[in-house]
């Protein structure tokens, strides 16, 4: 009998083929496998029992770095063949598509790494089929070692023998290298200057150990890093990096070290050892190692462990925790290039630790969350990219092109949707370079001729600017809450009615108000707003976003009226000058300045400032991350909520809700107490609303997107309050629900529009 079996998804560069060839021959079969564009197919044949076991073992045992999406068995005609070969890939129409992501390293490498009878015993950069870099090393295509930055390296014999056997770890890896044919390390001091060196990492790690700010060429680009237990050496990076308070995430060298700084579970360690290896946001512990600088303030860490050879030997070497920080000021993008860094981080780092192999494609690290057993997505970045969503069906070609912050964009070819790397905030010349630089080689190398481009309502987004030279036939504008619930669809391929909620900062909306704390009608692809959260006058411009006491004092004058509220202001934020509250009381009177507004988001904001957690902001998301972080873990009560109809809007008045905690404020309440009660109330207020919602539309499920949704504790609450109803939820486990997942929902919206006529 004979069989024929497809797989589709990341599954070229991975290790795919070796490991077919061995398990076919482990079970006796005869057959072939090659590589096809997007898929790699295989055939065998042999008696029924070993195909049999083939199948039973096949997924069981795919390498960890493979991402199968789609996997079908057919029954197929024996064609009579001896043994098993690994067939020459067909090489025409190979595009991005066939490019995986950057893998972290996997364990056989690891143990060659630390074997000093190995040939690469203490290689920095060893890698194999199953690990090492792929994407951030890419400067054309198809995908092979010429057209990456590998090919200034040529390929010792021993090398070259691995590279061409099909039964070795390392058949057809393209970045294969040892230490006598491939990239090497080298040092130079904080002023550029050479540094005469033997050991690279062993100065690098005396660096470090010393207080210094080390410069490290990592995979996506440059990183700092700074010893995590050393608070005056954070303190100093944080100073010449122009970051006051946002928290660092931290390197550790095996999951037994992240255990004695966070609380972290089995699901957690499954994250950490993934392929991906991401950043996990995880419940800090009190007595930790790590200096009090390094979250700021936040009882949460961002937790990562080495996905490198040279990140392993760095962490082997200092064995202690490391501040591990994109390689930039503020506001600009990671800096990839030697002489870049050299001239970009002058100032910021003492120490550049280098090597030779280009950095080709910009690439952050990755952060994540975990909700219930699975990956909640904050950063898509290194170790994701450019592996697609797989959509439920199949488009024209179409692209969506994101928002203004966390931006990413995304091309739509067939069932697949890639999006970019994250590219951060478009507000700062060199990241709109990086953007367009980025949207340049996605667009060339998938081939996409994009029958649409779909952009933000917003008139003053870059990217909406951006639309006129994406170069697609028609353009469409989507509502930004709108895109973010159009990204939860593309993701679950969700098709029939539910309810849609987006909550969210602030996105311009159909009505002119600024919205971001509502309610859709889904059908399909048809998205309607149903209900949001009751508006209130948001003070405008740049000062409201980094002082939340101004957001606060406006949801103080609606809820207690103007007298009170200078007065309650004056109480909850003695450090705010009378003046300064008298002159805003006076722009809410006059409505200077002034937009109606539904966002979850600045709801948040104002509440933080209330509870006197956060009355002036460092950060974008600071308020909202120390009300979360302060919450109180037992249950206290809530306050009350309405519920009412407004020109055929369900709306959520929340002015009981501000009632409460400003009493409790004043009553000197701890914040940790108020802070409980307000996402107990919120969740409970969205889940009394969803479930109208979806009673009256017939509906059972419940789509939840936005950046207000990266909090763990309105999130869970939210979840099981649904569940209690008997909804079913629908989340993101693929993309951001922040608006770095915001482009796939445009590119899907406009995929839908196009495919309808
Ligand atoms: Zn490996
Ligand atoms: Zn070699
Ligand atoms: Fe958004």
């Amino acid at each position: 009998a004979a069989m024929e079996i497809t797989a589709r998804g990341v599954v070229q560069g991975v290790g795919f083929r070796p490991f077919v060839h061995r398990l076919a021959s482990r079970c006796g079969l005869a057959g072939w496998v090659e590589n096809t564009p997007g898929s790699v197919v295989i055939h065998i044949e042999g008696d029924v029992a070993a195909l049999s076991r083939f199948r039973a073992l096949f997924v069981p045992e795919t390498p960890p770095a493979a991402r199968v999406t789609r996997l079908s068995f057919r029954k197929a005609a024996p064609a009579g063949v001896l043994g098993f070969t690994i067939r020459s890939s067909r090489s025409d129409g190979i595009a991005l598509s066939t490019i995986p992501p950057d893998i972290a390293t996997c364990p056989g490498c690891l143990r060659e790494l630390a074997d000093p009878a190995d040939r690469r015993h203490r290689y920095p950069f060893t890698n194999c089929t199953n690990c090492g870099p792929r994407f951030t090393i890419v400067t054309s295509l198809p995908y092979d070692r010429e057209r990456t930055s590998m090919a200034a390296f040529p390929m010792c014999a021993a090398c070259r023998k691995e590279y061409a056997d099909p039964l070795d770890r390392r058949f057809h890896a393209e970045p294969n290298a040892c230490p006598a044919c491939g990239p090497r390390l080298s040092v130079r001091g904080g002023d550029g200057a050479p540094v005469k060196c033997d050991d690279p990492i062993g100065a690098a790690a005396a660096a470090i150990l010393g207080g210094s700010i080390v410069a490290v060429r990592g995979l996506g680009g440059f990183q700092l890093a700074v010893d995590a237990t050393n608070d005056a050496a954070v303190r100093t990076l944080r100073k010449r990096k122009r970051r006051e308070e946002k928290p660092f995430a931290v390197m550790f060298r095996d999951v037994d070290s992240v255990r004695a700084a966070a609380r972290i579970e089995a699901a957690d360690e499954a994250i950490l050892l993934s392929p991906r290896a991401p950043v996990l946001l995880v419940a800090a512990r009190a007595r930790s190692p790590l200096a009090p600088s390094v979250s700021a303030g936040l009882p949460t860490a961002g937790v990562f462990l080495p996905y490198t050879p040279l990140h392993r030997m760095l962490l082997d070497r200092v064995d202690r925790p490391l501040v591990v920080t994109s390689g930039n000021a503020t506001d600009e993008p990671i800096a990839i290039g030697n002489d870049e860094a050299m001239s970009r981080l002058r100032g910021i780092a003492d120490l550049f630790l280098l090597h030779d192999r280009e950095v080709v494609q910009r690439s952050d690290d990755s952060v994540v969350r975990r909700v219930g057993r699975g990956i909640y997505p904050i950063r898509r970045a290194r170790g994701f990219v450019p592996a697609p969503v797989i959509l439920p069906r199949s488009f024209p070609d179409v692209v969506g092109l994101g928002g203004e912050l966390k931006s990413t964009f995304c091309f739509v070819k067939g069932d697949a949707a890639y999006l970019s790397q994250h590219i951060g905030d478009l507000e700062q010349a060199p990241v709109r370079d990086f953007y367009e630089e980025a949207y340049r080689f996605f667009r060339r190398f998938l081939d996409a001729r994009p029958r649409a481009a779909c952009h933000d309502l917003h008139p003053a987004y870059f990217t909406t600017a951006f639309a006129d030279r994406a170069g697609a036939d028609r353009l469409f504008a989507l509502q930004h809450h709108k895109a973010h619930i159009f990204s939860a669809l593309a993701e679950t391929g969700f098709a029939g009615k539910a309810v849609g909620v987006a909550f969210d900062g602030t996105g311009y909306g159909e009505d002119g108000a600024i919205w971001g704390g509502e309610f859709f009608a889904v059908d399909g692809m048809d998205v309607r707003r149903a209900g949001r959260l009751a508006y209130f006058p948001l003070p405008g411009g740049d000062a409201a976003v980094r002082e939340p006491w101004r957001t606060a004092l406006s949801l103080l004058r609606e809820t207690l009226g103007p007298a009170e509220a200078g007065a309650a202001a004056r109480e909850l934020f003695p450090d705010v000058p009378p003046e300064s509250i008298r002159l805003l009381l006076q722009a809410l009177e006059k409505k200077i300045n002034v937009a109606p507004t539904s966002s979850a988001g600045r709801l948040f904001d104002a509440v933080s400032a209330i509870c006197g957690l956060c009355v002036r902001s460092s950060y974008e998301g600071q308020a909202p991350m120390r009300l979360e972080g302060a919450a109180a873990s037992k249950a206290a009560g809530t306050y009350p909520f309405t519920l009412s109809e407004e020109g055929g809007q369900l709306t959520v008045d929340w002015s009981d809700l501000v009632r409460g905690t400003v009493a409790d404020a004043r009553g000197r309440l701890p914040a940790g107490t108020i802070s409980r009660r307000f996402h107990d109330t919120l969740a409970a207020a969205t889940v009394a609303a969803a479930s109208r919602l979806a009673e009256s539309a017939g509906a059972r499920h419940v789509v939840l997107s936005g950046g207000v949704f990266q909090n763990a504790t309105l999130l869970s609450r939210v979840l099981s309050g649904l569940r209690k109803r008997k909804l079913t939820p629908l989340i993101h486990r693929q993309v951001p629900a922040n608006d770095g997942g915001i482009s796939l929902g445009q590119a899907y919206f406009a995929a839908a529009q196009v495919a309808g006529g």
